[in-house]
């Protein structure tokens, strides 16, 4: 999403293949509400890559435009390459082999291939290994892609390029001019993409606009058959960048006409009051070992004003990684338990209910003794899930903590008075209405906690029907973590730190690089980094690996947090939340990768205790640029400002984690114009207040509908 790769306004398509298919599977008439599997020449795999990012119908594909562009101009001769640029070439397969890379362990192929003027080039393919069965010397291909000067001479080298096989009768189609860049999953190209863009195509006329009218005239929006079409095959970039404008303001009117509908909703459901008592917050506050910092007393002051109301409170805090948002929950449980009803906490992890298992009492048991806290975890046997679910119902345990076996299970609750869900992102909305549907009194307050720092305009179009509080101050006594950039050729410093900490006792978190197609491919590269590591440079170290696609995550946790092992190598799929105090070194490969916030995230992990603790930013690009941002995380520990900075550099995409957090990039991007986002708003309450049920604008109120199925906590 680099700007300088943008192609220049009034850019156009370089070549359309005239004969483009615009046919389904024979026999079979598309419609909207098709399922992709009708697409043509889509297999179970593809349908499986599509539902991954959320496309279903013909209706979803449509409706999902390119991200971005990718320009790489007319063909130009081989010998008038130049590194680092991008070109399209035209040129003919002279040599193609596949080959198994030693080192990392992956499939390549490669191909040495020469243009009509005799020069030659080497084109390397990673992770295809059918094109050395699919292309044969003398083959014509139309390739696109950045250029780099080979590592081995002078020759120039592509990798991964687009790669078109052309012939007399099918001139290149896709690869050169405008090409849309498509989110993909695994194997799906960006180019069957826009095939089955352009078969649905006809069926554009079709889609109902769910902006009213008047508000589409009123802010100059495109209508939204013209968004899709020219959104999907523009032949400029203006033509793109206004289709993108329209989908993102409608995209924010649904949420904002959903939050409108789901606050009315909750406005009529009744929950428990759960009156304030000063001497339960006294208690509490004796307990602990230290003090409560201002902004945890703010935000329990604001919880504790909605548990009093007989309206179920729907807050979201929003608190750094180790601010403290376990003891405001504490807190809150206590004063539910006062009144004589029940708290449920879910985590996303088991290692993280366990954690939350042991902080509760810690915090709990000095001041409440008759206060009971379990646990409900699948990993437990099944005579003591019982009886923990026979707790729960008979009332006699006043704090549930567990996981998603906390909805999955048959637990009853007898008085459920407050919900909270931790890393609330990782949640599904069913989820979290299963768990608040436990209650067999009334709704139950509801309370989210989430460490992602989230950039207040971006709380406001995504959580719009909850109220926030932020926890914006670390609890005293912390050394801030020690960043550093390590540029590729100081790798071996970075290692002799590692080395020196886990020599005086400490440990240390090896972050493997961030590779977006895959689970199975993260898990791959990281095992192979892990062996590595473990062979080739820290042979005289304990190692343990943990990944995605374990069974036993829990166990090489525990047996790190047990310092069994001393250097854990870890995908980032298992961040989320772990509290190592003994782990002083997070080094993280491939940072330029990450987000910034999440690699605030990752970086969060340590210095939990008093050591000195150290965060070591690996880039795979050296670039300035690269360098520049990963230096903003070493300057600042303010993870709202550098979640800011995300969303003003590329999106929070990368920071809410891809597809999770139900926004596209066009509305994230159309964010950073806060004042988009306030007429947005103005837009959906004047529509609410001409018509709370929206019965004048159907389509708007379908559209509503369909986000609070997918996002909404009511
Ligand atoms: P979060 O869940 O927000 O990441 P935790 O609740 O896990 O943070 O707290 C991180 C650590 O800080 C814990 O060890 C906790 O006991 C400690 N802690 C919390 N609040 C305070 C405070 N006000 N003063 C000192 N330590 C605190
Ligand atoms: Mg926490």
């Amino acid at each position: 999403m680099a700007p300088e790769r943008r192609p220049s306004r009034g850019a156009t398509i370089r070549r359309q293949r005239p004969d483009a298919p615009r046919r389904a599977r024979p026999g079979v008439p598309l419609s909207l509400d098709s399922p992709v599997t009708l697409l043509p020449r889509s297999n179970t795999n593809d349908v499986r890559w599509l539902r991954k990012l959320g496309i279903h119908t013909v209706r979803d594909l449509l409706l999902e435009l390119p991200f971005d562009w990718e320009s790489y101009g007319a063909p130009v001769p081989i010998a008038e390459l130049s590194s680092t640029a991008q070109a399209t070439v035209d040129v003919t397969v002279v040599r193609i082999q596949a080959k198994r890379s030693l080192i990392r362990d992956i499939s390549l192929t490669e191909a040495v291939v020469a243009d009509d003027h005799g020069s030659t080039m080497k084109v390397v393919w990673f992770h295809q290994p059918y094109r050395a069965t699919q292309l044969r010397p003398g083959d014509r291909l139309a390739l696109a892609g950045k250029v780099r000067a080979s590592r081995y001479g002078g020759r120039m080298e592509m990798q991964n390029p687009h790669t078109e096989v052309v012939t007399d009768q099918h001139p290149p189609g896709w690869v050169g001019g405008l090409m849309p860049k498509y989110h993909l999953t695994e194997k799906l190209t960006s180019r069957k993409v826009a095939m089955w863009v352009d078969v649905a195509m006809p069926l554009a006329g079709e889609l109902e606009d769910e902006i009213p009218e008047h508000v589409r005239r009123s802010h100059h929006l495109l209508p939204l058959a013209e968004a899709v079409r020219l959104g999907h095959q523009p032949a400029t970039t203006e033509d793109w960048r206004r289709a993108r404008e329209r989908m993102a303001f409608a995209e924010l009117l649904e949420f904002q006409a959903a939050f409108l509908m789901a606050r009315r909703r909750m406005a009529v459901e009744r929950a428990t009051r759960i009156p304030y008592r000063q001497d339960v917050i006294d208690t509490f506050k004796a307990g602990l070992d230290f003090e409560l910092t201002r902004a945890q007393k703010r935000a329990l002051w604001d919880v504790y004003k909605d548990m009093r109301q007989d309206v179920p409170m729907n807050r979201l805090l929003n608190g750094d990684v180790g601010s403290g948002k376990t003891a405001v929950a504490a807190a809150a449980a206590a004063m539910a338990h006062a009144s004589g009803l029940q708290t449920v906490v879910m985590a996303p992890t088991e290692i993280l209910a366990r954690q939350h298992l042991n902080r509760f009492r810690a915090y709990l048991e000095p001041g409440f003794p008759g206060l009971s806290v379990e646990l409900l975890i699948s990993d437990l046997p099944a005579a003591e899930r019982r009886r923990v679910r026979m707790s729960a119902a008979s009332g006699m345990c006043a704090l549930l903590v567990g996981t998603h076996a906390l909805i999955e299970e048959e637990v009853q609750l007898a008085s459920l008075g407050l919900a909270v869900v931790d890393e609330q992102h990782r949640f599904g909305t069913r989820q979290r209405e299963l768990l608040r549907q436990k209650s067999a009194t009334g709704r139950p307050h509801f309370m989210a906690m989430t460490a992602t720092p989230i950039p207040r305009s971006l709380a406001l179009a995504l959580y719009g029907e909850m109220t926030f509080s932020v926890i914006d101050e670390m609890p005293p006594g912390r050394t801030p973590v020690r960043t550093e950039v390590v540029a590729p050729d100081d790798r071996q410093q970075a290692y002799d730190l590692v080395r020196r900490e886990v020599r005086g006792g400490r440990q240390a978190f090896v972050i493997c690089p961030l590779i977006e197609e895959s689970e199975k491919l993260v898990a791959k590269a990281a095992t192979a980094e892990f062996e590595r590591l473990r062979i080739k440079v820290f042979p005289d170290l304990r190692l343990a690996l943990v990944h995605g696609k374990m069974k036993d995550k829990d166990a090489v946790m525990q047996a790190f947090r047990g310092r069994e092992s001393q250097v854990l190598v870890a995908t980032s799929v298992v961040e989320v939340g772990i509290d190592v105090p003994n782990a002083t070194v997070m080094l993280v490969e491939g940072a330029d990768r990450f987000g910034l916030a999440q690699l605030h995230q990752l970086r969060g992990r340590v210095g939990r205790a008093a050591h000195r603790s150290h965060c070591l930013l690996l880039a795979d690009d050296p670039s300035n640029k690269s360098l520049a941002r990963l230096r903003l995380v070493a300057e600042t520990s303010d993870g709202f400002r550098l979640a800011q900075e995300d969303m003003n550099l590329c999106g929070m995409g990368e920071l809410l984690g891809p597809r999770q957090h139900g926004i596209s990039d066009q509305a994230m991007e159309s964010l950073q114009k806060p004042e988009l986002l306030s007429e947005v708003r103005q837009e959906a309450e004047a529509l609410a207040a001409a018509d709370p049920d929206l019965a004048l604008w159907p389509a708007l109120w379908r559209a509503a509908e369909r986000r609070l199925e997918q996002t909404s906590v009511t």
